[in-house]
């Protein structure tokens, strides 16, 4: 019997199909392979660099010890996910079936953390923290700090959370934040998940048992690609005055702008030096507004219902602006008020027994953390 395997990478431009044939398999029996494999997987997301992995045999499914000419292929798969493989096997007499395998992953925890030297996103970057997790991190904080203004240098960070790892021990998938924390201006700021047994929603508290989630979101935009040190200018157009009542945020041209909170799009267009704008009712009191926007996301408009978090636009430049930046109102009973003074009304705060509860997961998570070593340069998923 003869048999062989051989394992080819997705190139630009290439399908499933050019694949298998480019490898050596018959048109016939990839187009086969391939129907089998779409059941369980949509060829279209093949992603380049992908490996798939082909073997060959000369050997008859159907009659033990006869063997043909010349060589068929009797399976491809490929790993759809770093936890999930997608196969096409031949069977005797039925053609090709799928099989789907999960990959069982151990879940291991790490701690990471550093110094911020010039952003945020950079100094994460530089420990090694995966963007996902950075992601995470700035939103869980995005509540309650503004991170245009208030990261300085020499404030930290630390986080510690959840990767998955293979047998070997490489880390492959990144999982949830279980606690975080930040130091800013010598100030230490410590966020537990926590899930409430009573309605079952896992949430960020802090160390009293107050849950981050504001009916605003202080920072309504993606954190991590503000223009550093923006905000420190002082403009006239910039920067919180009579004149100018808003926040400035500078970032690039087409950086996700979300809705601050739940609520519904009141206006949203054309309107004159705010260029393109859209202006939210979040509660009877509170209304946001977000301006010089390059465009709306898809589906956002007038009487649109937007969930706190949402993308409703693209930072621009339209109106009457000197660069990209999306300039941010707060309206309070139909006042502008300063964004960045505002006191937001809070989520939950944990009582009776839940705290006493949340007060002793605290307590062991704290031990928890410190019970790992803390690294400040991780090793990257491969
Ligand atoms: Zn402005």
């Amino acid at each position: 019997m003869q048999e062989t395997s051989k394992t080819v990478s997705v190139g630009k431009g290439d399908t499933l199909m050019k694949v298998l044939t480019r490898a050596g398999a018959g048109p016939k029996e990839s187009h086969e392979a391939i129907t089998a494999l779409s059941s369980v997987f949509d060829p279209r997301r093949l992603k380049i660099g992908q490996d798939i992995t082909l073997n060959f045999s000369n050997q008859d499914l159907l009659v033990k010890d006869k063997f043909e000419e010349p060589l068929r292929l009797v399976s491809i798969s490929l790993n759809q996910d770093v936890d999930k493989q997608v196969a096409a096997i031949r069977s005797p007499d039925k053609g090709f079936e799928a099989r789907e395998t999960i990959i069982a992953l151990d879940k291991k925890m790490a701690r990471a953390g550093g110094v911020i030297e010039n952003s945020l996103f950079l100094s994460a970057a530089q420990a090694g923290l995966p963007t996902r997790i950075t992601l995470q991190l700035i939103r869980i904080f995005s509540y309650d700090v503004d991170f245009q203004r208030e990261i300085q240098t020499g404030d930290s960070f630390e986080v510690y959370f959840e990767r998955y790892v293979d047998e070997s021990g490489r880390a492959l998938k990144e999982g949830r934040i279980q606690w975080a924390s930040m130091t800013l201006s010598g100030k230490k700021i410590s966020l537990y998940s926590f899930k409430t047994k009573d309605d079952g929603f896992s949430d960020y508290y802090d160390q009293k048992g107050q849950s981050v989630r504001k009916t605003l979101m202080r920072t309504p935009i993606d954190g991590a690609r503000l223009t550093s040190r923006f905000g420190k200018r002082k403009h006239p157009i910039l920067g919180y005055t009579k004149m100018h009542k808003g926040a400035d945020f500078g970032a690039p041209r087409g950086t996700p702008i979300m809705a601050a909170g739940n609520g519904i799009v009141e206006r949203a267009g054309r309107n004159g030096a705010y260029g393109n704008y859209i202006r939210i009712r979040h509660t009877s009191e509170y209304k946001t507004a977000y301006a010089h926007m390059k465009g709306f996301a898809k589906k956002v408009g007038k009487g649109s219902r937007v969930k706190q978090g949402q993308i409703i636009g693209y930072v621009g430049t339209t109106g009457r602006s000197t660069g990209p930046h999306l300039h941010y109102e707060v309206h309070k009973n139909g006042r502008l008020i300063n964004p960045l003074s505002v006191k937001l009304p809070a989520g939950r705060k944990l009582k009776g027994k839940i705290l006493t509860s949340f007060k002793a997961f605290a307590g062991q998570m704290d031990k928890a953390v410190t019970d790992i070593p803390m690294n400040t340069k991780m090793a990257k998923l491969n």
